[in-house]
């Protein structure tokens, strides 16, 4: 499923089509996929774009109706927001081509471009059907929607990492799995962190010490950075914002190689259920070293 690396790449993606365009239309094919208002209002049609905004999984389009043209200005509490969530296999992409005549189109908004004589076609398909929009005020977004995540994964440091997980005694597998603890991180990008730290998964979160906690943030920052730099990881049905896979899925070092080599160490990766995941780690490198 899309992990922040995914969302990110769709974020930057999309934002050059979008940021100062203008919803023109919007046409809600399957009802129980949007929560809130779901008139044209809250799915933004007649705003302009003026940010698009992620925190962990879940990415925002925020429109304001106050302003026609350029778009550009600081986001307000007032502005309304669309939250994503891309769930299992959520796509949220510019259209190209017949996308409309394929299955499980959910959602499709008519945006015409900053300055622009022609329009395009945004469009949200989830097959499996995980995902969904949210609805709202970009303040309710912030202090309600968004408020049980944890912090961003992206740029956790090891001070705040310390404190999410002080007093914990779950396995560190389950706890960055935990989007209330740190928001972000799924399954490929925890084992990835993992392994990079030097930490066996199934370590008691609450009982890693300095060194191990700030090895794990710089890990975790560091698995998250170039997965965004390679445009996320590709499984299944992740696709950017231009319909492009992702390229990380070619240089994990841990995820899905199970009963492969360990390239660091060259012993046979390890697979086994960790918090109720698949989980794959090295014998060797990764250790319950606190
Ligand atoms: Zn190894």
């Amino acid at each position: 499923m899309p992990e922040l690396p995914e969302v990110e790449s769709v974020r930057r993606t999309l934002e050059p089509h979008l940021l100062g365009a203008r919803i023109e239309r919007a046409h809600l094919r399957r009802r129980d996929i949007c929560h809130g208002s779901c008139t044209d209002i809250g799915l933004l049609v007649g705003a302009t774009i003026v940010k698009l905004r992620r925190h962990g999984k879940q990415l925002a389009i925020i429109g304001s109706s106050a302003i026609s043209k350029t778009g550009r200005r600081a986001v307000q509490e007032n502005d309304r927001a669309i939250v994503i969530h891309l769930g299992m296999s959520g796509q949220l992409f510019i259209e190209r081509g017949d996308e409309l005549s394929r299955t499980h189109v959910h959602c499709v908004w008519t945006v015409r471009g900053a300055n622009s004589s022609t329009t395009t076609r945004l469009i949200f398909r989830d097959p499996r059907r995980f995902g969904g929009l949210w609805t709202g005020k970009w303040k309710w977004v912030i202090g309600e929607h968004w408020t049980d995540l944890g912090p961003d994964a992206a740029t956790i440091d090891a001070g705040i990492l310390g404190r999410r997980l002080a007093g914990s005694r779950q396995t560190i597998k389950a706890a960055l799995l935990d989007q209330e603890v740190l928001a972000g991180v799924g399954n490929i990008y925890a084992d990835e962190s993992l392994h990079r730290a030097h930490l066996h998964p199934e370590t008691i979160a609450g009982a890693l010490g300095p060194d191990a906690i700030k090895r794990l943030a710089k890990a975790v920052r560091e698995a998250l950075a170039e997965a965004i730099d390679a445009g996320g990881s590709t499984l299944r049905d992740y696709r950017n914002g231009d319909g492009e896979t992702g390229k990380q899925q070619l240089r994990l070092a841990v995820y899905g190689r199970g009963g492969k080599r360990c390239f660091q160490c060259n012993a046979p990766l390890l697979s086994g259920t960790v918090a109720q995941r698949t989980t794959i780690w090295c014998p060797t490198c990764q250790r319950a070293a606190r």
